[in-house]
């Protein structure tokens, strides 16, 4: 099975079982924009307060906030959002579809890069162990070719960018013989400038109505309130404000599921420090980070850093960290050292003096900023595609059954515990709800007593229940269930007693956020 084949069953499981569904379905859909249905928005609430509790629980000097989606226009002229928040477009005139340049010459680049990594596997499979994969890139003939060229389009492509040569990225487009993948025609517009920014209006046009944006990051609403969060929290530099919310972008080439959408959410922290400081934060927080996604045991090796040659123009250092989705290897969080750029520019066109005295060295200064900013989307379509699993079973008989089961970290799943009557008599469904009751204040529980009992367990498995508590005749006898766990399938008998401290001990964020103590 292809990896494309595996992210479309992903997005009809997500579908079938209650995690995403395309907005506004039964009107066929708006592009790039999706609904959390009942398994979905559980985890999406867990994914939070995983984030939420790791910086605000864990970090004295970090407090929240939650500002509003609308700010002042002059905002996003500070920002630099207005000028400057661009994406280079490209129509084919044949098809009339419209592309990203720089999406299709990275597409481009990728494809090079692919036939590179198959001649790496061909020569390892020949070589065996004696397979040198360094001697080889630099040795073989077709190897350093393909180098050769995904290195000469992707520097051009960057000194273009950088430039803002619109021409000179067609021109590269034209180059590459890169065809329009509707049409398959080389018949190319001119590249323009699109702002990403939607507006809208507030206030009645009479009035004069005042043109607003929705916001295109959450991280301005806490520079804005920097002031006000320093002095009403008499916060002490270092510190942090983190935020969770909506973000709003007009992407061009909005694909791959939930991974580029045109309403997403953001989890964001601006950490404030003293000028001279900031690289050593950076460090500190792209380590920070990459240890909050690793305590979720997806793989360490599904995470890697990949750190921006070409920084944006208030930065002074920027990496991403890169999750290993079905698609490869792509931006999961940002982790950016922004210098004073977004203080700075907000003291200049609000005219108010936005600075910080320290009292220890008696000076005021303009504080730096560590950003760290991820996709609350993206990470969740991390989650569900490193879960998603195909088993093939042995049943007791000898035949083959199967089961496709979402192996979310238990402190995520959408539900913890499902409590299952064996059958619907004999006061087993009553002993169960009674079970259930018990335990609700403190996970969140299913009951269920439709279907074999066989079926139920499938249907918890589909949306990562870490726990099936069977209740049968011998529960009513001596006050015990079976414990089935999600992943090994194995059962345990235990006494109903004793089981909130098992499931919590799996299922409790606790737990994670003690691993980062
Ligand atoms: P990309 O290069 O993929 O467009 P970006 O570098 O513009 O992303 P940032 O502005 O750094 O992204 O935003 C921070 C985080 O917000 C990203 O790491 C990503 O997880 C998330 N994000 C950005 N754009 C989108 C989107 N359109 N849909 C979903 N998540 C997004």
């Amino acid at each position: 099975m292809t990896s494309e084949d595996t992210f479309k069953k992903i997005i009809a499981h997500c579908k079938e079982y209650g995690f995403i569904f395309p907005s506004s379905e039964i009107y066929d859909g708006l592009g790039a924009v999706y609904d959390y249905g009942q398994a979905g928005v559980e985890l999406k609430n867990n994914i939070k307060k995983y984030w939420w509790d790791a910086m605000i629980l864990l970090h004295d000097n970090i407090v929240g906030i939650d500002s509003a989606i609308f700010m002042h226009p002059t905002v996003w002229k500070a920002s630099g959002h207005v000028d400057a928040f661009n994406d280079p477009l490209i129509d084919n005139k044949d098809s009339k579809k419209r592309y990203r340049a720089d999406v299709l010459l990275e597409e481009h680049i990728r494809k090079i890069e692919d036939k590179l990594s198959k001649e790496v596997g061909k020569a390892a499979k020949r070589f065996g162990d004696a397979f040198d994969e360094k001697k080889f890139l630099d040795t073989n003939q077709r190897a350093l070719e393909y180098r050769q060229q995904a290195g000469h389009i992707r520097d051009r492509m960057n000194d273009a960018l950088q430039r803002d040569d619109f021409d000179a990225l067609r021109q590269l487009i034209i180059d590459c013989e890169i065809a329009c993948p509707v049409s398959g025609t080389r018949n190319w517009t001119e590249v323009r400038q699109f702002n990403l920014m939607f507006a809208t209006e507030m206030g009645s046009t009479a009035d004069g109505a005042l043109k607003v944006y929705l916001r295109p990051e959450t991280a301005q609403g806490i520079f804005v309130n920097y002031l006000n969060v320093q002095k009403t929290g008499r916060m002490k530099i270092p510190f942090g404000i983190a935020q969770i919310g909506k973000a709003f972008r007009n992407e061009i080439v909005a694909r791959q599921f939930i991974f580029r959408m045109r309403e997403f959410e953001q989890m964001e922290m601006q950490f404030f420090v003293p000028p001279g400081t900031e690289l050593q934060w950076y460090e500190k927080w792209k380590e920070k980070r990459m240890n909050w996604h690793k305590a979720l045991q997806l793989g360490d090796e599904k995470y890697r850093f990949h750190q921006h040659e070409k920084l944006a123009h208030y930065a002074n250092a920027a990496s991403d960290i890169e999750f290993a989705f079905p698609f490869g290897f792509k931006e999961l969080e940002g982790i950016h050292s922004r210098t004073d750029f977004d203080l700075s520019q907000h003291q200049k066109y609000s005219g108010k003096k936005i600075r910080y005295f320290d009292p220890e060295h008696n000076e005021s200064y303009t504080p730096f900023v560590i950003e760290t900013s991820i996709g609350l989307d993206r990470m969740f379509l991390s989650i569900i595609s490193n879960a998603y699993t195909e088993e093939t079973l042995t049943k007791e008989d000898g035949s083959a059954d199967e089961r496709v089961v979402m192996r979310i970290p238990p402190a995520l799943a959408p539900v913890k515990l499902a409590v299952l009557p064996l059958v619907k008599k004999d006061g087993l469904p009553e002993k169960a709800v009674e079970i259930k009751n018990r335990l609700k204040f403190e996970f969140n529980c299913q009951y269920d007593e439709k279907d074999s009992i066989g079926k139920r367990y499938r249907r918890q498995d589909a949306i990562g229940t870490p726990y099936c508590i069977t209740v049968d005749h011998q529960t009513l006898d001596n006050d015990t269930v079976t414990v089935r766990h999600r992943d090994t399938m194995k059962q345990e008998r235990v006494k109903t007693g004793q089981l909130p401290e098992i499931i919590a001990g799996k299922v409790s964020l606790k737990s994670l956020l003690e691993k980062l103590g």
